[in-house]
């Protein structure tokens, strides 16, 4: 499978607007936004409905805002607005001067739903939040109206305004939208557009103490900002008769479409924002970059490329109906752009110390290596040879199994770029474990070859012991054991069915001497190993720390199918 860039595959939205377009609907204009509540940090999810937006709209020629979505002041915070603007950024979108919020807009708003008090489509309700889920009735059984449905458009304005102005406590009144309690879409039942919330608020203080829904706030917002198509989620579906009613019943210049689409579910993982606050809170993870974490800023730390997951997010599609991405998918998309951008690099994830015999003291050579065998523009590089160097430890075998092809007493291999060694000796500690090797060299194999033709069948990464740098290596596998944690099977929690061995720290590690000065979040192939990069938060001059971004194969899906087949 390559994956050239070729035609985006086409999705029903796509196709709307294109129909939109050719019948010259909103005189020709496209623009789009991403609405991101600014409670929590953005996930793979929210990186689909980004790549959709902004991706629709470059497609037509038109715009897509970025909106803050900040009207449940005691959920949201700044340091997830500059998150979110961060994330979006890294992802290679540009908002250019349309960032907005939707507190920006809590004037207008409010003069808005004067107007729909003053028409006779709102009022004041004064039941308790219980009373009020009482009257709203069921799937199956009708709602019954409020005793306060039938309140005067003075009375209305008096209290709305005295709501305002912070003369009732939280849950006494809200503001009602009057629609019809008997409706069968339990939205239209009176739905609350506007409620008391005495705290401040992130970005107007303590200005307001009422605070809009998101029903009546979101429509209203993209009406004023111009949007032509409003991309949701399914859950909204059964919003959108609220959603129009809003904006039909003020009449509004602007009349957006709401369009929804399935949201991406990934294997393996949780995307709810409460569950990832909650993984965060309690410590399963070190923070909401954690490079296990499905966020944005989890996944740049453990390496993704921005590419990747564009790329991904395109490749999935856009559907109307649930499903469950494999993990697997991802990671392929990861490895395949990581694969044409990164330099080979040799490390060595746990060090097993070899003695070359018959190699010369103090001689060191330096070595030509490919940095990369996919893009020879990315040239060679020199890799110091010396007495005594490092190689994995799993790359020896005292017994070695059939198909074994590495080291073994008695046994060739080539070391990549250098020579020909033959194991000749192995010393053991008082326990009985492999301490050393002793090996000698074929001087007449410099660069890996022989001039007799005579084959070698394993090839092993090495570093030269004392050119070598000590590294930490993270070695970060699937959050969660389960495929759908979040299904809750048996009542469960999702947090039982976190991975234990989700993260592998090593800490005598020996990588190659080219990587020092290797900038933090600086991308690797570490030769018959995986990708890598420098962690941006813990890697030091002193530590070198390295995530393991991705295996070379997809190493999980055979597992899997082994457990599978023992079950
Ligand atoms: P929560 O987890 O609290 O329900 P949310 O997913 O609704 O949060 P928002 O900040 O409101 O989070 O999301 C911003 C936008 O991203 C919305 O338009 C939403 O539809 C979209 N979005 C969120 N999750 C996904 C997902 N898994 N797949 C696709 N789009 C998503
Ligand atoms: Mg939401």
């Amino acid at each position: 499978m390559t994956t050239t860039k070729s035609t985006p595959p086409s999705n029903f939205i796509r196709n709307m607007i294109a129909e939109d377009l050719k019948r010259n609907k909103n005189d020709g204009r496209v623009h789009t936004r991403f609405p991101p509540e600014p409670n929590g940090y953005l996930h793979i999810g929210h990186a689909k409905s980004i790549c959709l937006n902004f991706g629709l709209a470059s497609e037509f020629g038109g715009l897509c805002n970025l909106r803050f979505d900040d009207t449940n002041p005691t959920k949201e915070d700044i340091e997830y607005v500059e998150s979110i603007k961060k994330d979006v950024g890294w992802l290679g979108f540009d908002w250019g001067n349309r960032l907005y919020y939707t507190s920006d807009y809590f004037e207008r708003l409010y003069q808005y739903a004067v107007q729909l008090i003053k028409d006779g489509n709102a009022y004041v309700c004064s039941l308790s939040p219980d009373e009020i889920r009482e009257y709203r009735g069921t799937l199956t059984k009708p709602g019954k109206d409020s005793p306060y449905r039938s309140r005067s458009v003075e009375e209305n304005i008096d209290l709305f305004e005295r709501m305002r102005a912070g003369e009732f406590e939280d849950g006494s009144h809200v503001l009602r939208a009057k629609i019809d309690m008997a409706s069968p879409n339990l939205n239209m039942r009176d739905p609350t557009i506007y409620r008391i919330r005495k705290v401040a608020h992130h970005r107007t203080g303590d200005k307001w103490c009422i605070y809009p829904m998101y029903d009546f706030s979101h429509c209203l917002s993209d009406s004023i900002e111009g949007i032509t198509h409003s991309i949701c989620t399914l859950e909204f579906e059964d919003n959108r008769p609220l959603y129009d009613w809003v904006l039909e019943k003020l009449n509004v210049d602007c009349h957006p479409q709401q369009i929804e689409f399935a949201r991406l579910n990934l294997s393996h993982t949780i995307m709810s924002k409460r569950k990832l606050i909650g993984l965060v809170e309690q410590g399963f993870v070190t923070g909401w970059d954690d490079p296990r974490m499905p966020t944005i800023s989890g996944m740049r730390r453990r390496g993704y490329t921005p590419e990747s997951i564009r790329y991904f997010c395109e490749r999935i599609g856009v559907a109307k109906r649930d499903s469950i991405v494999d993990m697997a998918l991802l990671e392929y998309h990861v490895r395949e752009d990581l694969n044409k951008q990164t330099p080979r690099v040799m490390g060595v994830l746990r060090p097993l110390r070899v003695v070359i015999d018959n190699y010369p003291e103090d001689q060191v050579e330096e070595l030509d290596a490919v940095n990369n065998p996919e893009d020879s523009s990315m040239g060679t590089r020199k890799v110091p040879f010396s007495r005594v160097l490092y190689i994995e430890r799993e790359d020896f075998r005292e017994d070695p199994p059939k198909k074994f092809f590495r080291l073994s007493e008695g046994r060739e291999v080539r070391l990549r770029y250098a020579y020909y060694v033959t194991c000749v000796k192995v010393v053991k500690d008082e326990t009985g474990d492999v301490v050393e090797l002793h090996c000698t060299y074929d001087p007449e194999t410099r660069g890996g070859w022989s001039k007799d033709g005579r084959k070698v069948k394993g090839t092993l990464h090495w570093v030269s012991a004392p050119h070598s740098i000590r590294a930490e290596v993270r070695l970060y596998d699937r959050l969660f054991k389960e495929a759908s944690p979040d299904g809750e099977k048996d009542g469960a929690d999702f947090e039982s069915y976190l991975n234990p061995d989700s993260l592998e720290t090593l800490t005598s590690c020996r990588v190659e001497p080219s990587l020092a000065g290797a900038v933090p979040g600086s991308r690797f192939q570490f030769e018959r190993l995986g990708y890598f990069c420098v962690d941006s938060i813990d890697s030091s001059d002193e530590t070198m720390v390295f995530n393991r971004t991705v295996t070379l194969r997809d190493s999980w899906a055979k597992i899997e199918k082994k457990e599978q087949k023992q079950k």
